[in-house]
């Protein structure tokens, strides 16, 4: 299909206008679909009287919590044919910069706590736009209201609609293009993984700058007619209120490891607040086994998945009890709009059980990354993304992510998966956090180094813990060196950043050891 009128909230202000579709924990603001629709309309009027005949393919961008009007925002784009670029605001000026001069948005649109920051952006680019999200006749709700409703045009389905920058776990951010098409199959791809529907109310305090947030959880629950209910911060506490609340009825929460485990460890937590739940969605980082199991004995279904920018949700293991369970640290079976490779050096598939890096395939999947040409023509084989991901697939057809093939390094001649040492380092009791890097060792190649941040007053010693490494993996797995730190550094998404651990030992070659 060329065009399209792809437009989900249009689509559902027409067959259920009186649903709810989104409620705003910070204001307790409620709109219904016809609501949202005539929002955007007006939105979309406001862009298009801004940018004029610029506005087609315009790069839109906000940096901003979440809220009703960043959804009101990405949506509006689509409808005007510009492009949504939500900003990481975690960044700081310095980082934003580059992103700023990559996509060159004709609109910045951001909260009034980050206007310091706005501020020092805006003087690069004097052709840059900036509203305000504040109260006020300027602010973006105000200007909103007062404008004219744009009329739905067709739009070309294989035109951009948002700009999603990666995390930057292993570099600078991309900007991953995703063309309405790729929107839409990736809301239904999620739309089958979390069983999704109008009965669904989902809870967001995941930010809209990335997949998780904007695509699986935001997109999928309003283009499926359910209720997003949207909040602008986790914390602990708030989120377990949330969920706890009978009014809102919450059936799908969505985290990454950091936060579920942040969530488990409260003082507020209680099985009972959870116990709405369809499920508990985790995805975007490896989790820890005990996490899974005691959420389990909890009666709750902490469902793993695995995605990426590039093509929103991949894998995600079954909402069952039973799956769960006997799939242990598996990210489950693929979704159903995507073709899955795993393949070796030369791109030939390997075997049930062989490791090998993911390839994917699929409507879902990005035609590349904005300005990079290079980038993007490393990222494609024949059609087909590689991921840079390493993983295997189980003889009943479930994938497991083994890691990244940038983090993967050969000691001995041996393959050695960061993520698996991690794992045995993090069973340790004493041991909170943990991230292992490969380096240069004069005598096997390369050698592990273990980042170790002990639990406050713990009694453990570098032998001890490797006495713990001993009892649990190959001598060639076994990290050389266990460094002990404060903490580990980490993208905003809670990703380990180890290209900032390995530049520690740039000018480093182990030697052989007593
Ligand atoms: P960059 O591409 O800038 O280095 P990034 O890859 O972390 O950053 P995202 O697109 O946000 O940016 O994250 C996708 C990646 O996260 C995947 O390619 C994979 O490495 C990792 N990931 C996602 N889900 C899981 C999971 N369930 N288990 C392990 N790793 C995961
Ligand atoms: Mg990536």
């Amino acid at each position: 299909c060329g065009l399209v009128t792809d437009d989900p909230i249009l689509y559902r202000a027409r067959v259920a206008g009186d649903g709810q579709a989104l409620f705003e924990i910070a204001t307790g603001r409620q709109l219904t679909y016809a609501q949202l629709d005539l929002r955007i309309a007006r939105c979309a009027g406001l862009l298009s009287a801004m940018l004029g005949a610029r506005r087609d393919g315009a790069r839109v961008a906000m940096l901003a919590r979440n809220s009703m009007d960043s959804i009101v925002l990405a949506f509006a784009c689509q409808r005007a044919g510009a492009i949504y670029v939500p900003l990481n605001w975690r960044l700081n000026a310095a980082e934003l910069r580059p992103i700023l001069a990559d996509c060159a948005p004709a609109l910045l649109v951001h909260d009034e706590q980050f206007s310091a920051t706005v501020a020092s952006l805006a003087d690069a680019d004097a052709e840059m736009a900036v509203i305000s999200t504040a109260d006020g006749p300027t602010g973006l709700a105000a200007r909103i209201e007062a404008s004219l409703p744009m009329k739905p045009v067709s739009a070309d389905a294989d035109g951009a609609c948002v700009l999603l920058y990666t995390s930057g776990t292993t570099g600078q951010p991309k900007g991953v293009i995703i063309t309405r098409r790729n929107a839409f199959f990736a809301a239904v791809n999620f739309s089958f993984v979390g069983e999704i529907g109008p009965g669904s109310v989902a809870l967001c305090d995941l930010p809209f700058f990335h997949t998780i947030g904007l695509i699986a959880v935001a997109r999928t629950t309003l283009m499926l007619g359910g209720t997003l209910v949207v909040s602008d911060r986790f914390t602990p506490a708030r989120t377990l209120a949330a969920l706890a609340d009978r009014q809102h009825a919450i059936t799908h929460y969505f985290a990454v490891p950091q936060i579920a485990l942040a969530l488990r460890n409260d003082p507020a937590y209680s099985a009972a607040a959870l116990s709405g739940l369809h499920a508990l969605f985790v995805g975007g980082a490896p989790l820890t086994q005990a996490l899974i199991e005691s959420y389990l004995a909890d009666g709750v279904a902490l469902v793993n998945g695995y995605g990426m920018s590039e093509a929103g949700t991949v894998l995600h293991v079954p909402i069952d009890r039973r799956a769960v369970q006997d799939n242990p640290g598996s990210v489950g079976l693929p979704a159903p709009l995507l073709d899955i490779r795993i393949v070796d050096e030369e791109g030939r598939e390997v075997d049930e059980g062989e490791i090998g890096e993911l390839w994917l395939r699929g409507p879902a999947v990005t035609p590349g990354y904005w300005n990079k040409p290079l980038e993007t023509a490393a990222a494609f084989t024949d059609g087909w993304y590689r991921t840079g991901d390493l993983g295997r697939r189980e003889a009943n057809g479930f994938y497991r992510i083994v890691d990244r093939l940038k983090d993967m390094y050969i000691s001995g001649g041996e393959n050695v998966y960061p993520a698996e040492v991690e794992a045995a380092l993090a069973s340790h009791p004493d041991i909170i956090d943990v991230a292992v890097v490969g380096i240069p060792d004069v005598r096997w190649g390369e050698c592990g180094v273990a980042y170790v941040v002990l639990r406050p007053g713990a009694a453990a010693t570098a032998e001890t813990i490797a006495g713990h490494c001993v009892e649990r993996l190959a001598a060639f797995k076994r990290p050389a060196r266990i460094l002990f730190v404060e903490t580990i550094p980490r993208t905003a998404s809670g990703k380990v950043q180890k290209h900032v651990l390995r530049r520690l030992h740039s000018d480093e070659t182990l030697q052989p050891q007593a």
